[in-house]
C-alpha cells in the first residue's frame, strides 16, 4: 500500500518523490500543450516544434511546482515542523508533514508561502517574456515564457481556492482555528466548504465536456475528484490523530499472539498454524526469543514440494526495525511507520521477547467504531 511513489532527487535536505499519477499528468500536460494550446496561440509552426515547446513547457511547469513546494517546506522548517518529503502528484505537489502545524500562525505562513512563490515565478517569467519580445527572439521561446508566466499565475490562483487541503483551504482553516481556537472544528468546517467546492468543480468539468471542451472538462473533473478525496482524507487523518492522542502500542496490541517455533517444517506450519488460526502473519520463536516472522507471502514464494522438508527457520524474515516496534511507542508514530514502510503488522518486542502484535486492521476498526459512536449528524 502507498508504495506508488518513486524517489527523484534530494535538495536542501528534502527528498522529492514522484507519484505514479504523474506519468498520466505529464502526458496530459504535454498533449494539451502540443496539440491544443500552442497551435491555437502560435499557428504556422511545425508539428515537431509544438512537441518540443510542449515538452519544455511541461518541464518548466514541473520545476515551478517543485519551487512552490520547496517554499512551503522551507517555511515549515523555519517554524520547526519536520517535512518527510515532497511528493509530486496529480495537479501539483504536496509537502508531507510528519505532524500537523502546532499553531494557526505556523499553518498560515506555511500555506501562504506556496502561492507567493508561484506569484513571484509568474512575475519572473512575465519579465523574461517582455525581454524576449523586445529582443524579438523566436516565437517558440516567447510562447514558452508566456505559458510559464500564465501557468504560475494559474497555480497561485488555483491554490488560493479555499478547498482544504489546498493552500487556500489551509489558510481558511488557520483563520478559523485562530478565531475559535479549536482545530477540530476549523478542520471540519474547512473540509465541508472544500467538499462543496470539489463538487462544483467536478460539475463544471461535466458541463465543459458536454459543451464541447473535452480536454478542459477532463482537467476540471480530475482536479475536482482529487480535491474531493483529499478533503475527506485530511479530515479523517486529523480525527485519527485526535482519537489516538496519548495512547501507545500497549493499548492496542494483541497480547497473546500465536507464535511458531522455528524448528518445524513449512508443511507443519500450514497444517497446525495457518489453517487453524487464519492469521496473515506469525511471529517465529527460537529458544524462547523472537527470531522474526513468517507470512503467507513467504510461504507462497516456495513451491509446495519444498514444504515437507524446508524448515520455518530457513524462511523466517528476521526481526528488524521495520517489522517491529517498542511497546511504549505512541500510536500516531506506529501509524506513521506503517504508512511509511507499507508494513501493516508489527511485532511488539521487549528484551528480545515477543509480547504482542499490532495491526493496522485493529487500529482502523477501533477508529471506525469510535467515529460511529461520536458522529452526530
Ligand atoms: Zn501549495
Amino acid at each position: 500500500m502507498l508504495k506508488r511513489k518513486m524517489t527523484l532527487f534530494k535538495l536542501l535536505g528534502f527528498t522529492v518523490y514522484v507519484d505514479a499519477s504523474w506519468g498520466i499528468i505529464l502526458f496530459l500536460v504535454l498533449w494539451s500543450l502540443a496539440k491544443g494550446l500552442f497551435p491555437s496561440y502560435f499557428p504556422d509552426l511545425s508539428i515537431p516544434t509544438y512537441w518540443i515547446m510542449g515538452l519544455t513547457g511541461a518541464m518548466g511547469l514541473f520545476v515551478s511546482i517543485i519551487i512552490h513546494e520547496f517554499s512551503h517546506s522551507l517555511m515549515a522548517r523555519k517554524y520547526g515542523l519536520e517535512i518527510k518529503g515532497i511528493t509530486l502528484f496529480i495537479f501539483g505537489g504536496v509537502a508531507e508533514m510528519r505532524d500537523e502545524p502546532n499553531s494557526p500562525k505556523t499553518e498560515f505562513f506555511m500555506a501562504i508561502a506556496g502561492p507567493i512563490a508561484s506569484l513571484m515565478l509568474s512575475f519572473f517569467f512575465a519579465v523574461l517574456y517582455q525581454v524576449a519580445n523586445n529582443l524579438e527572439l523566436s516565437v517558440p521561446i516567447i510562447g514558452i515564457l508566456g505559458y510559464l508566466s500564465a501557468i504560475n499565475m494559474l497555480i497561485a490562483v488555483f491554490n488560493m481556492v479555499p478547498a482544504f487541503p489546498t493552500d487556500g483551504g489551509r489558510i481558511l482553516r488557520s483563520l478559523l482555528w485562530w478565531i475559535k481556537g479549536d482545530i477540530g472544528w476549523a478542520t471540519q468546517f474547512a473540509s465541508r466548504i472544500s467538499l462543496v467546492f470539489a463538487i462544483v468543480i467536478i460539475f463544471t468539468g461535466f458541463m465543459n465536456m458536454i459543451g464541447g471542451n473535452p480536454i478542459g472538462g477532463l482537467w476540471w473533473i480530475l482536479i475536482g475528484s482529487f480535491l474531493f478525496s483529499a478533503a475527506n482524507a485530511s479530515y479523517q487523518r486529523l480525527l485519527m490523530k485526535q482519537s489516538f492522542e496519548g495512547k501507545t502500542v500497549r493499548h492496542f496490541m494483541n497480547q497473546t499472539p500465536v507464535t511458531v517455533p522455528s524448528h518445524i517444517t513449512l508443511q507443519e506450519f500450514v497444517d497446525n498454524y495457518l489453517y487453524r488460526y487464519h492469521y496473515k502473519m506469525f511471529p517465529v520463536i527460537k529458544d524462547d526469543k523472537i527470531l522474526g516472522l513468517i507470512t503467507i507471502q513467504t510461504l507462497k514464494s516456495h513451491p509446495h514440494e519444498e514444504w515437507k522438508h524446508l524448515l520455518v527457520d530457513k524462511v523466517t524474515q528476521l526481526q528488524n526495525s521495520d517489522n517491529s516496534i517498542a511497546v511504549n511507542t505512541p500510536i500516531n508514530d506506529a501509524l506513521n511507520k506503517m504508512i511509511e514502510t507499507g508494513v501493516s503488522r508489527l511485532l511488539v518486542v521487549e528484551h528480545k521477547k515477543i509480547i504482542g502484535i499490532i495491526t493496522l486492521k485493529d487500529l482502523l476498526e477501533y477508529l471506525a467504531l469510535k467515529m460511529e459512536l461520536e458522529t452526530t449528524l
